[in-house]
């Protein structure tokens, strides 16, 4: 296995893996995705998750992670990331973050997407449709020859530009063999420095976009994270491979 400047680069054979793995995983989120209606409890959404999980013959990345204790993190409002599925009832006008990643064939797969419920005030709306523009403006610097930090500056310019904050507390990251690689992918950043982006780097890229304050605190379960004004937070992420030609969506 080869690793440039401590990122492990894979190879046509493993990105192919990564390709199905990404696959699986995202007909798995629309399915959720489409299911998910108001009256359902978060811990509904992440039984659905494991009957899927298991028809689909793959492994949760997440259940278990650190003794975190559900299948997808599910984040609802003002939750940020890693928030653990329970009896929140889903409410019309809430959105909700759903963050889901298997292993398919020894390799991981990571991907998110905030689902907006029955009629979201038009701010919330322009919440989640920035945030997952930026994760595209984020994605389209993934190319060979760029530097890591223009995928971080890329994010960070198009969501300021809009007038809502990056969090800084969390950042993307490689993925592949195990769910956190190197290197560490911020959402915000100067361009031009980092490393030297490479054909065969797999990422997570995945913006973690506040209506407020990018500020955020965790709550006392340990694990949720919440935004510190309680304003509401978006959460797109996709797994992505750099090519020789750009960058290939692999979570599609
Ligand atoms: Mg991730």
């Amino acid at each position: 296995m080869k690793t440039v400047q401590g990122i492990r680069i894979k190879t046509a054979n493993e990105v192919d893996i990564l390709r199905k793995a990404g696959k699986i995983l995202s007909s798995i989120v629309a399915q959720l995705q489409s299911s998910l209606t108001s009256g359902m409890s978060t811990r509904d959404i992440d039984q659905k998750a494991e009957e899927l999980i298991r028809r689909h013959h793959v492994v949760s990345a997440f259940k278990g992670y650190r003794g975190f204790p559900g299948f997808t993190c599910i984040s609802v409002n003002e939750g940020v990331v890693h928030g653990i599925p329970g009896p929140r009832i889903i409410k019309g006008g809430d959105i909700v973050s759903l963050d889901m990643g298997i292993i398919y064939e020894g390799y991981y797969s990571d991907t998110a997407v905030t689902i907006p419920v029955g009629n979201v005030s038009p701010e919330t709306r322009r919440l989640l449709d920035v945030t997952s523009d930026s994760l595209l403006r984020g994605i389209e610097q993934a190319r060979p020859g760029n530097k890591l930090s223009d995928i971080s500056f890329a994010v960070q310019s198009f969501v300021e530009m809009h007038g809502f904050s990056v969090v800084r507390d969390f950042v993307g990251h490689g993925i592949g063999k195990q769910l956190h690689e190197e290197p560490e992918i911020p959402n915000y950043g100067r361009p031009g420095e980092g490393p030297l982006l490479r054909e065969g780097m797999v990422f997570a890229i995945e913006p973690m976009v506040n209506m407020g304050t990018h500020r955020t605190r965790i709550l006392n379960d340990g694990w949720t994270v919440v935004t510190e004004d309680g304003k509401p937070s978006a959460h797109f992420e996709h797994t992505v491979a750099i090519t020789s030609n750009g960058p290939e969506i692999l979570t599609k």
